[in-house]
């Protein structure tokens, strides 16, 4: 079956139920996923550097720490000029993507929004910035996308409409969450979805449905991480999302989406120490470094005991850099490398 899904890049239901809820044949198919993973990409691993700019958010989505309803959470915004010094010192470090994200946050008017990204972009022409602030409104994507945004990162979380209401209040909505996403494509942004393995109640079959809409949106980049319970959320007492499952998902995600830019999400890394480097050994070849100012980092919560809340960028980005070359592959900041691939553009990767 491993074999047919790598040649095929696809399985019937069933055959991906059989090996999505069966841990027998995990390590041929965490092998498969990493031999397709170097055919297309070697061993370089990409890093996108993530600027959590708010934690404002007007939804109320159950499983989430930064969820409106949530009075625990302090509020912070950064300013332009915060977000600009974050920019700065990741670029130094080599980091040519900028992810901002952030709850959704209407204080951030689309002016605002266009006239930040505008800047950045002048101020750093080598560098894409990405955005993963949720659901606008068609011109507002439009308008980002003028001014010089690139990426957009939004997690389609289930596309199963009786599951989405488990996940999320009256009031929010599923078809408007994935018309977003086909927005987002049809205006031309690289967009990255994805979704959270183990949130409560989720099933195989569900799963399976993610799996299929992710191959109609065929996206640039899948995020896929382990659910992780918050405090203060009406999950609080569910369990985190299985790490093995998690890892099995990235390699048969690797084995359909041969391309993809798929990161070792940081809650991997907080289930499990050793998360992210059981991730890229799975098939993923991103990692998403933290570039938020350090006094701001413990306020974006969206689940209990998040890592790296504690490091400064620097001292991050040595720290993943050791753990990813401790199995084998390298970060790769340099341009002229990543042309090579055919996967990528011309300087995509980074
Ligand atoms: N507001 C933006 C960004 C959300 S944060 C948006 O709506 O897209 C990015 C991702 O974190 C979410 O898409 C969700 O999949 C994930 N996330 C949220 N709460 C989580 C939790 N408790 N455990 C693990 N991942 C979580």
């Amino acid at each position: 079956m491993i074999e047919r899904l790598r040649k095929n890049g696809n399985l019937s239901d069933e055959e991906l139920k059989a090996m999505i809820e069966s841990s027998s044949d995990d390590q041929a198919l965490f092998e498969a996923a990493d031999s397709v993973r170097r055919a297309h990409y070697s061993t370089d691993v990409y890093i996108r550097g993530l600027i959590e700019f708010t934690n404002y958010c007007k939804n109320n989505c159950y499983y989430c720490g930064i969820r409106n309803s949530n009075r625990t959470v302090q509020r912070y915004r950064l300013t332009k000029e915060e977000i600009l010094c974050c920019c700065r010192e990741g670029h130094a470090l080599g980091f040519r993507t900028f992810v901002l994200q952030g709850g959704e946050d209407y204080f951030f008017t689309d002016e605002w929004i266009c006239g930040l990204i505008a800047e950045i972009k002048s101020l750093y022409r080598d560098c894409a910035v990405t955005l993963s602030i949720g659901e606008r409104e068609h011109d507002s994507y439009q308008a980002y996308f003028d001014a010089g945004a690139d990426r957009f990162l939004l997690r389609h979380e289930t596309v199963d409409s009786d599951y989405y209401r488990i996940l999320h209040p009256d009031g929010m909505s599923l078809e408007n969450r994935i018309s977003c996403l086909w927005d987002l494509k049809k205006i031309g942004y690289q967009v990255g979805s994805g979704f959270m393995v183990g949130t409560p109640k989720q099933t195989t079959e569900h799963i399976i449905k993610d799996l299929r809409f992710l191959q109609e949106l065929q996206p640039d980049m899948i995020g896929i991480g382990p659910y992780i319970p918050h405090q203060s959320t009406p999950f609080s007492n569910c369990e985190s999302g299985d790490m093995r499952l998690c890892l099995r998902l990235i390699a048969i995600l690797r084995l359909m989406f041969p391309c993809a830019l798929i990161p070792a999400t940081t809650a991997l890394g907080t289930v499990d120490k050793k998360g992210r480097e059981l991730g890229l050994k799975a098939g993923a070849n991103v990692v998403m470094p933290n570039l938020s100012p350090i006094k701001f980092r413990n306020q974006y919560e969206l689940y209990d005991n998040k890592i790296c809340t504690g490091e400064e960028a620097a001292e991050c980005l040595r720290c993943i850099r050791k753990r990813v070359a401790s199995i084998g592959y390298a970060i790769v900041t340099d341009i002229g490398h990543v042309k090579k691939f055919s996967c990528l553009n011309s300087g995509e990767g980074l």
